[in-house]
């Protein structure tokens, strides 16, 4: 049987009306045997995320203080889901065991893991299903990294008949510790699954119809884009296109797995497929952009004729322990374009240092940039793409701060003033939306 994973989201599975609608989507076909629920999510905007809440007992037990307003909270959210389900199932007790636990641990990760280990176990129940505790079968290293033996011994874990449940979110560390991945998590649990039990397709159910060509914040009606290769999407997503996490594409990527992106909300919706590789249609399948960018920028005469400089100043980032994104060059310049979050107040430090160690003519520090990303296989020897998107940016009065085309020539980024993200995305969205 072509067997296939499903991963639901947090707001899929919110209250119990969400859970039917998902038992419904997973009876529906019976090759969706594996299923990876992520915690409740919100119900409204006003609402809370468990995980969330469960971050914050964590710090409020672990600082020995009364947590009693989250657990309330907690309790009423779950024991609704239990009793509108009519499920034969004590969550209170499993609340009790977490209560008691609530803050021993050093890290808040066996606390905010237990949102998706409850929600396990409730769907597990209605869907008679047999549930699977990851903190069994999928492990972590010292590192804290994916250990690969996970995939032989979840993998066999996982078969037999009938269906699965595996809360996402959570694996456990070699002392047999609870450890999270990075929030959003449950969507690189659903790439493992999929991966260990050589499923054909892996199933990634959200709330939207699939990934647009732009944020649709922006661009309202931006299109939705049918298919996109995995390389593409990590393109998009890194400059925070967000509707997948991007570290759940390597576990199916080696395995060449397609990941489908589907919206409960509307199942027959064709939503978004991310695969291996594609015919392109158009030069361009999407745009992402993102402020929170600043800019070093170098200068010195003949600095192409000095043997070892760009060393030198990427030595300096690394004494300062900062990581870069990007490095366009000139003949007499270098810009290091560096996210702020990372930079952190190291900006002027970093400026002087590299001052005195590269004896440069100058070094500035530019803040408040934005990056956007225009991506697209089919620009691979397209001609007049880059051309199009700055007529576009000009005839937006856009200035350009920076640009930069990759070799692989399937992502042309550009820098602007944060005050121009939305104006770019939008414009260049609409030089693009039409060339097929
Ligand atoms: N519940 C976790 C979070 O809120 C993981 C997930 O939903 O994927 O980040």
């Amino acid at each position: 049987m072509s067997a296939v994973t499903c991963k639901f989201g947090g707001t899929s599975l919110a209250d119990a009306n969400c859970i039917k609608k998902v038992r419904d989507i997973i009876l529906s076909s019976n090759n969706r045997r594996y299923i990876v629920p992520s915690a409740p999510g919100k119900r409204d905007s006003n609402d809370k995320k468990i995980t969330d809440l469960l971050y914050l007992w964590y710090e409020i037990a672990s600082k020995g203080l009364d947590a009693h307003e989250p657990e309330k909270i907690i309790r009423e959210r779950f024991g609704a889901i239990v009793s509108k389900l009519s499920l034969d199932i004590d969550i209170n007790k499993d609340i009790d065991e977490i209560a008691q636990n609530a803050g021993k641990f050093d890290t808040p990760d066996y606390m905010a893991s237990r949102g998706e280990y409850l929600n396990g176990k409730i769907i597990a129940k209605c869907l008679n299903a047999t549930f699977v505790d990851p903190a069994k079968y999928i492990f972590f290293n010292e590192s804290g990294f994916l250990d690969t033996k996970t995939y032989n011994i979840l993998g066999e874990q996982l078969q037999g008949s009938g269906l699965f449940v595996i809360p996402g979110f959570y694996g456990s560390m070699p002392d047999g510790t609870i450890k999270t991945f990075p929030r959003g998590g449950s969507d690189i649990t659903g790439a493992i699954v999929a991966r260990a039990t050589k499923s054909v397709l892996y199933e990634n159910w959200t709330d939207v119809d699939g990934f647009c060509m732009a944020d649709p914040k922006i661009v309202p009606n931006a299109k939705r884009i049918d298919e996109i290769t995995y390389q593409e999407l990590r393109e998009l997503s890194y400059m925070g296109a967000t509707v997948l996490h991007d570290e759940s594409i390597f576990p199916v990527l080696e395995a060449g797995i397609p990941i489908h992106i589907k919206n409960t909300n509307d199942p027959e919706n064709p939503g978004t497929i991310i695969v291996k590789s594609r015919l392109p249609k158009g030069p361009v399948c999407g745009i992402a952009g993102l402020g929170g960018f600043s800019m070093i920028n170098i200068e010195k005469t003949f600095m192409n004729k000095e043997k070892g400089f760009g060393l030198k100043v990427l030595s300096v980032l690394d004494e300062f322990d900062v990581p870069w994104e990007h490095m366009p060059t000139g003949i007499d310049t270098i810009s290091i374009i560096i996210r702020n979050n990372e930079l952190g107040n190291k900006g002027p430090l970093i400026v002087d240092a590299i001052k005195k160690r590269c004896n440069t003519d100058e070094v500035t520090l530019t803040k408040g940039l934005a990056m956007i990303a225009t991506v697209g296989l089919g620009m691979n020897h397209h001609i007049g793409v880059a051309a199009r998107l700055c007529s576009a940016l000009a005839q937006a009065h856009v200035n350009i701060r920076v640009i930069d085309q990759g070799s692989s020539e399937m992502n042309i980024l550009i820098g602007v003033d944060e005050s121009d993200l939305n104006k770019s995305i939008k414009s260049i969205y609409e030089a693009f939306e039409d060339w097929q």
